[in-house]
């Protein structure tokens, strides 16, 4: 008799955990958004909107690796990054460091880049160690390169000491562009054409690594844009939309980093002509207000897809689509997609069994689509011969470190400048999408911020704590002191 109460409460506990873990959203995950919602200026609450509805913005390492071996025009990174060692035992600790402090400030999950020079000059086994710890700490990893590397670099990422497959899923941004130099058999291209075969050869390559391996893999295409090669933006994404790559980003070039490397006039690009040029690319219009990441002046993003030849968004900015948002934005805002598939099913469930309504809205949304696309018989055809390749677009566009200097530095003293151009600058870097951390000033801080401002410092300390003439493995804290904490955790 007296086991029973015992034997009750047991079973209420595991009630209890199973309720925990399919509530749709988590607790944490609620608060960082509603956190993350009350901290942007109020002309990027529009209701188009994802950051605090959708996610708390993307996330990126800073000073875990600074090196490059290429020599690009522009590079974001201050001129003394190159003189810093690679080290695994640092990039593990500050890695670990940096995703702690995101996680504890910006709730359970992000996306993170793990960024600084060229990450495939890391280890492999201290790049995967580095993505196991991205993990750990609720962040979805994606390594950022410059794509000059061989399959074996590919695998022995990949595989374990026991010689299985350590991850089931891959994320790189391959970095192609005529504004670099030093890739081996195209030390300088003249064209964004020449890239191709390489482009091609980056993504066959985890197309091999899938094959041979079964570990599956996301790939987005990174090109800066210049005045020289902003008129070549539509052959290229004519010529990459069916490589392997499921995002086409663009970032026009800003006045940012090493000096030595800036070349052209990089004010004279305006974003609504680099977004036409990937419109034209495109073959399509581009509705980028429909979902709104951060300022608009920053990013602009269409989620979308390829049916063949043609690109389809998501969904489009008619009524009816823009409802269906709303509703995804209200009823599924914050859930975790990366979640194991059982668990995400479960708490999908939950969703619909309060909504009901719900399966209505995407019932509609989905033959909105299958019409758009040419009707039911087009879009089986097209699965069929594999031709449905979702695509995302993107235009991200830096700040110039002269205008966010001054910026940054009012934001710190909560003061606003009379200057349009620095007040323009103030409000995005509040609305700001992409931040890294400083735990020990207690700050998250704009990537804009990190390369105009924090990187000279930070990669000075670096070159003494790790230079490159002399070796040493003991790991430290080394990110150098930044600017006074403006405040716990969040941007501006
Ligand atoms: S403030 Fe800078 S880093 Fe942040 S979203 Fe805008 S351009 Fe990007």
């Amino acid at each position: 008799m007296s086991r029973q109460p015992a034997r009750w409460q047991r079973a209420i506990d595991r009630l209890g955990s199973l309720e925990r873990a399919t509530r749709p959203v988590a607790d944490e995950s609620r608060t960082a958004l509603a956190r993350r919602w009350a901290a942007l200026p109020d002309h990027v609450r529009t209701p188009s909107q994802t950051l605090g509805r959708m996610a708390v913005g993307c996330e990126g390492t800073h000073g875990v690796f600074p090196r490059c071996n290429f020599t690009c025009t522009p590079c974001y990174h201050s001129a003394d990054a190159n003189r810093v060692r690679v080290d695994g035992a640092h990039t593990l600790a500050e890695v670990d460091r940096q995703m702690a402090y995101l996680a504890s400030v910006r709730g359970p999950h992000a996306h993170a880049q793990l960024i600084g020079g060229e990450v495939s000059l890391l280890d492999p086994d201290d790049h995967a160690e580095a993505l196991a710890i991205m993990r750990r700490h609720g962040r979805e990893p994606m390594s950022f390169t410059h794509g000059d590397m061989d399959y074996s670099y590919l695998e022995r990422l990949v595989l374990g000491p026991d010689g299985r497959p350590r991850f089931g899923r891959l994320s790189f941004a391959g970095h192609f562009d005529t504004t670099m130099r030093g890739r081996r058999g195209l030390r300088r291209p003249t064209s964004e054409a020449e890239l191709n075969p390489y482009r091609q050869e980056f993504c066959d390559m985890f197309r091999r690594l899938r094959a041979e391996h079964g570990v599956k893999f996301f790939l987005a295409h990174n090109m800066t844009v210049t005045p020289r090669n902003v008129d070549e933006i539509p052959q290229v994404i004519r010529d990459c939309r069916s490589m392997g790559f499921n995002m086409l980003s663009f970032q026009p070039a800003a006045f940012v980093g090493d000096e030595r490397r800036w070349r052209e006039d990089y004010r004279s690009l305006d974003a609504d002509t680099v977004w036409a040029k990937i419109e034209e690319g495109a073959g399509a219009r581009l509705p980028y207000r429909v979902f709104q990441t951060g300022d608009e002046r920053c990013n602009r993003s269409a989620f979308g897809y390829y049916l063949g030849e043609r690109w389809f968004p998501v969904a489009d900015d008619d009524p009816e689509d823009l409802a269906a948002r709303d509703a995804f934005f209200t009823y599924l805002g914050g859930i975790h997609w990366g979640a194991p598939r059982a668990l995400l099913v479960a708490r999908l469930a939950r969703v619909l069994a309060a909504h009901p309504h719900l399966a209505a809205i995407a019932g509609r949304w989905l033959a909105r689509r299958v019409r758009q696309a040419g009707g039911v018989v087009a879009v089986v055809r097209a699965l069929r011969r594999g031709e449905l390749v979702p695509m995302t677009f993107v235009m991200h566009r830096f700040m110039h470190a002269e205008d966010v200097k001054p910026a940054w530095e009012l934001c710190q003293r909560g003061e606003t400048s009379d200057d349009p151009r620095i007040r323009e600058t103030q409000e995005r870097l509040q609305a700001c999408f992409y931040a890294m951390a400083h735990p020990e000033t207690g700050e998250i801080v704009p990537a804009c911020v990190q390369h105009s401002v924090l990187d000279p410092a930070e990669n000075a300390a670096l070159v003494e704590l790790l230079p490159l003439s002399r070796r040493r493995t003991v790991p430290q804290p080394a990110s150098a002191p930044a600017t006074a904490a403006a405040g716990k955790g969040e941007l501006c």
